[in-house]
């Protein structure tokens, strides 16, 4: 059983793929392509990687009135924030060596912690950890795969200068507009079709729907990541908008649209670049996760919105309105919404499971994104430690003499982070998707958040004591809990 705990970890966080892909599968001359060769890199569970052990006490690190120091218990690894840039990368004056700040920083901690930074048998931070640039594209690259559309599925993500997700979205018909009774034809495959027989005049575009579902007060100041340059409607919303950058992944054909983009970006001050992934990145890769819930409530999918407008059977409700103004009878259109797009679920899980990708931690890392009602994502966190403290200067080990040189007293865990990042009011009524079950710090504060719902990956720490005090404040609160595993085995991210 923890022989295949750390199976399933290892595998869970890591996997190798050699293949080159595109993007999408439209008819466009220019591709978004990456090649994703990896060679036989593999990467190892540590050492030290050891399983929990079920003797591990929850308040085993207790001070006075039980009030746990150590946060979280040693046998939960992972977890944490997202955004700030502090969490990432240090900043100049805290880098040994290079300031008067750095010398500060390991004279202090070898006079609290007796820790020193410059031992080089430190644990030190994990080195393959996602930028920020290919993270925020491999996002905008999630959200395209909930499109519908069979031709081009284009995703946008728009970020504050916290480095917070603030706007997501993809290429879809207005709200409440059904997927299934518009028409997805595109001008292109058939010039003789009436324009109100083509998507052309209903869909909207992934920059503009990212724009509107923003979940902060307006969006100035603020980068949008895109799979494609923006034409010259998006443009001008963007423009409007406040938004400061596009960065974008592919090059549209330079036609008039294109250019009147151009004009509008350079007159309006909003800069542009195209970003390439700097390194190979992998799908995410779910074939590992297996399904544990069996001792608890099989995973039931939750109804989304989508799922009751298209039980509605739109086709019916819609027919006169359609025949009536356009002559459209979407009954008889061969060309049906895409297949295969990604669930809810599967969507909100591989965001989660992508943010992991951020973190530092060498060992565990743990991703988790938090959604309100209107399946907007409005928090992701991962593992790391708290803003400003310096990935590179506090310990990452496991284990060690003392309690002060691992990471456990410093680390925050994903969920705490996600809702801490939180670009909404606050996260009530809303629901959490986490790699890993919570652990019971975890727990308090979801809890205390006011979260409703608990979606989760893996539960391979089911047995520990953490663990159960989750389970039994999440039942008295009444937060609900269940697994997800996806229902495709790899998520390609780019
Ligand atoms: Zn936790």
């Amino acid at each position: 059983m923890q022989l295949n705990n750390l199976l399933i970890l290892s595998a869970l966080f890591f996997s190798i793929i050699s293949s080159t892909k595109s993007c999408y599968n439209n008819n466009h001359q220019t591709k978004y392509k990456i090649n994703k060769n990896l060679g036989n890199a593999v990467v190892k569970m540590t050492e030290n990687e050891s399983p929990p052990s079920k003797k591990a006490k929850i308040s085993s690190n207790n001070s006075a009135d039980g009030a746990t120091f150590f946060s979280p218990p040693k046998s939960i690894d992972g977890a944490t924030i997202l955004n700030q840039s502090s969490c990432c990368e240090p900043s100049p004056q805290s880098k040994i060596g290079s300031s008067e700040g750095g010398e500060d920083i390991k004279a202090m901690l070898l006079r609290e912690a007796n820790y020193d930074i410059s031992d080089p048998n430190n644990t030190s931070k994990r080195k393959n950890y996602m930028s920020w640039d290919d993270y925020f594209m491999a996002i905008s690259f999630l959200s395209a795969q909930r499109s519908k559309d069979p031709e081009d599925q284009i995703g946008a993500c728009i970020v504050d200068q916290s480095n917070r997700i603030v706007g997501i979205g993809y290429n879809g018909f207005p709200r409440d507009c059904p997927d299934d009774c518009l028409p997805w034809a595109s001008s292109k495959e058939d010039e003789s079709r009436s324009v109100l027989h083509t998507k052309n005049p209903f869909l909207c575009h992934a920059e503009v729907n990212a724009i509107l579902n923003k979940i902060s007060p307006d969006v100035n100041d603020s980068k949008i990541y895109v799979l494609k340059f923006p034409n010259n409607e998006c443009a001008k919303m963007i423009i409007q908008a406040g938004i400061v950058e596009v960065v974008y992944g592919e090059n549209q054909d330079n036609c008039d649209s294109t250019r009147a983009s151009r004009i509008m970006f350079q007159m309006a001050g909003v800069k542009t670049r195209q970003h390439k992934f700097s390194n190979p990145v992998e799908p995410l890769d779910f074939s590992s996760v297996k399904d544990t819930s069996s001792e608890v409530e099989k995973a039931t999918t939750a109804p989304t919105v989508s799922n009751q407008l298209n039980s509605n059977n739109p086709s019916d409700r819609y027919k006169d309105l359609l025949k009536r103004e356009a002559n459209y009878d979407p009954s008889i259109d061969k060309i049906r919404k895409r297949a295969g797009y990604l669930s809810w679920d599967d969507y909100f899980t591989a965001v989660a499971y992508l943010t992991a990708r951020r973190s530092k931690d060498p060992n565990t890392q743990v991703g988790a994104a938090i959604v309100d009602a209107n399946n907007c994502i409005i928090g992701v966190g991962y593992n790391g430690f708290p803003r400003n403290c310096s990935d590179d200067h506090l310990p990452w080990a496991r284990k060690a003499d003392s309690e002060l040189h691992k990471k456990y007293p410093y680390v925050v865990h994903a969920e705490v982070n996600a809702i801490l990042n939180k670009g909404s009011k606050d996260v009530k009524g809303s629901r959490l998707y986490v790699a890993l079950f919570p652990c019971n710090e975890c727990a308090k504060v979801i809890i205390q958040a006011g979260i409703k719902e608990v979606i989760y990956l893996n539960d391979i720490y089911h047995d520990t004591d953490t663990c159960k005090a989750s389970r039994i404040m999440f039942e008295m609160s009444g937060v609900e809990t269940r697994m997800h595993i996806p229902s495709k085995r790899f998520i390609d991210i780019i």
